[in-house]
C-alpha cells in the first residue's frame, strides 16, 4: 500500500484543492467530506475485503474520507486484521470495545468519533455494497438529512425476511414514517443528525424515528444486498420481540418523556370516569331495590376507578422525576442567528 497517512485535518490535502476546482461542494479544508462507520463482531474473513472496497470507491469520488471500525467485543482476530488496516493507512480508524455491547453502542462510539460532513453506517459481513454509497451521498446533497437503505431484493433466509417484513409494516404505521426497511445497516445522514440522535440499548433499529422525531428530513432508497459470505448473523429471531418492546420506548420517549402525565393521566381519567360511572349506575339500582353484591359489573367498577387512580399517581411521579432531570428543554436547533 502505498497511500499517505492523512492526519492533519488543518493542511488542505491536494484532494481537497482538486475539489475546489472540480466545484463539488466538499471544500472545507478542516472537515472531512465522509465518515463511514462501521460496528463489527468476529467478521474477521469479511474486513480485508470491505477496506479494499471502501478505499477505491471513496478514491474514486475523489473525496476526504475517514472509515470507523468499531470492534464489539470480538474473539476471532478481528482486531489483529482492523490494526494492520490502520497501520497501512491512517485512514482506517479502529475503537476497541472491551467486551460486546451491541451493535447500537457501537454505532454511538462511531458517531461521536465521526468528522465527515456527511456519515455513512455499513455492516461488516460485505451483505451492504460500497459501491452505494455515491447515489446515497447523491441523496443527501438533494436535501435530505437521512437516507436510509432498502434492501428491496434481499438475501437472507426466509425467517428472517417474513417477520421483518411485518416489523416495518407495523413501525412505519406507528411511526407514521412510510420506508420499506427500517433495520437496514446502510445508511447516510448528515453529520448534524448522528450528533443529535441518542443511540443506545438496541435502539439502532430505530434511528429514522429518532431522526424524525428531532425534525430530520428521512428518505430511502433501493441498495444492493449480498448474502453473507463469511461468519454468521448475530441476531436471532428474539430481535423482533424486543424489536418491538423497543419501539414503545421510542414512541413513548420521544412522545411523551415531556409530558409523561399526558399519557398516564389520559388513560388514568378515562378509567375512573368509567368506573365511577358504573358505580354511579349500580348504585341507583341498590336504591331501587335491586341486589348490586351479585354483578360482576361492580367489580369493574371498582377495578376501574383503583387502576385510573394508579395510572394517574404513576404519571405524576413520573412528571416529578421529568421536572428534576431536565431543566431546559430538550430540543434540536437547526441553526441560531446572533
Ligand atoms: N454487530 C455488532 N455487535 C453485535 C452484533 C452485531 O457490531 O452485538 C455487527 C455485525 O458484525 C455486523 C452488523 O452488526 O457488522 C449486522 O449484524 P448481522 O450481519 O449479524 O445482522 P443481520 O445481517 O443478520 O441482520
Ligand atoms: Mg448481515
Amino acid at each position: 500500500m502505498t497511500e499517505e497517512r492523512q492526519e492533519n485535518p488543518k493542511k488542505p490535502s491536494p484532494e481537497s484543492v482538486n475539489q475546489k476546482k472540480s466545484g463539488r461542494r466538499y471544500n472545507r479544508p478542516s472537515q472531512l467530506d465522509l465518515s463511514v462507520v462501521i460496528p463489527l463482531l468476529n467478521e474477521k474473513d469479511s474486513l480485508p475485503e470491505l477496506a479494499e472496497e471502501i478505499k477505491a470507491v471513496c478514491s474514486r469520488m475523489n473525496i476526504r474520507w475517514e472509515v470507523w471500525f468499531i470492534d464489539d467485543g470480538s474473539t476471532d482476530g478481528s482486531f489483529d486484521i482492523l490494526r494492520k488496516l490502520h497501520r497501512q493507512d491512517g485512514r482506517f480508524k479502529v475503537i476497541r470495545f472491551r467486551r460486546n455491547y451491541g451493535k447500537s453502542a457501537a454505532l454511538a462510539a462511531g458517531f461521536k468519533q465521526a468528522r465527515g460532513k456527511f456519515v455513512v453506517t455499513m455492516d461488516a459481513d460485505l451483505q451492504d455494497d460500497p459501491e452505494e454509497i455515491p447515489a446515497l451521498l447523491d441523496k443527501l446533497e438533494e436535501g435530505y438529512d437521512l437516507v436510509s437503505g432498502w434492501k428491496k431484493k434481499r438475501y437472507d433466509p426466509i425467517t428472517k425476511t417474513i417477520p421483518s417484513k411485518f416489523f416495518n409494516f407495523v413501525t412505519g404505521v406507528l411511526t407514521g414514517i412510510r420506508i420499506h426497511d427500517f433495520n437496514c445497516g446502510l445508511k447516510a445522514y448528515r453529520r448534524d443528525v448522528v450528533k443529535a440522535v441518542n443511540v443506545y440499548g438496541e435502539l439502532h433499529r430505530y434511528v429514522p424515528v429518532l431522526a424524525k422525531m428531532a425534525g430530520f428530513t428521512v428518505t430511502e432508497k433501493v441498495v444492493q444486498h449480498h448474502p453473507r459470505k463469511y461468519g454468521k448473523t448475530k441476531f436471532g429471531l428474539s430481535r423482533f420481540l424486543k424489536g418491538f418492546l423497543d419501539l414503545v420506548t421510542v414512541l413513548f420517549t420521544s412522545r411523551y418523556t415531556q409530558r409523561p402525565l399526558h399519557l398516564f393521566g389520559t388513560i388514568g381519567i378515562i378509567f375512573v370516569v368509567l368506573g365511577l360511572g358504573i358505580n354511579a349506575y349500580l348504585t341507583y339500582m341498590w336504591i331501587m331495590g335491586y341486589p348490586i353484591s351479585n354483578r360482576p359489573l361492580l367489580f369493574l367498577g371498582i377495578l376501574l376507578i383503583m387502576v385510573g387512580f394508579q395510572l394517574i399517581s404513576t404519571g405524576l411521579l413520573a412528571e416529578m422525576i421529568t421536572k428534576s432531570q431536565f431543566n431546559q428543554h430538550h430540543v434540536s436547533t437547526r441553526e441560531i442567528l446572533k
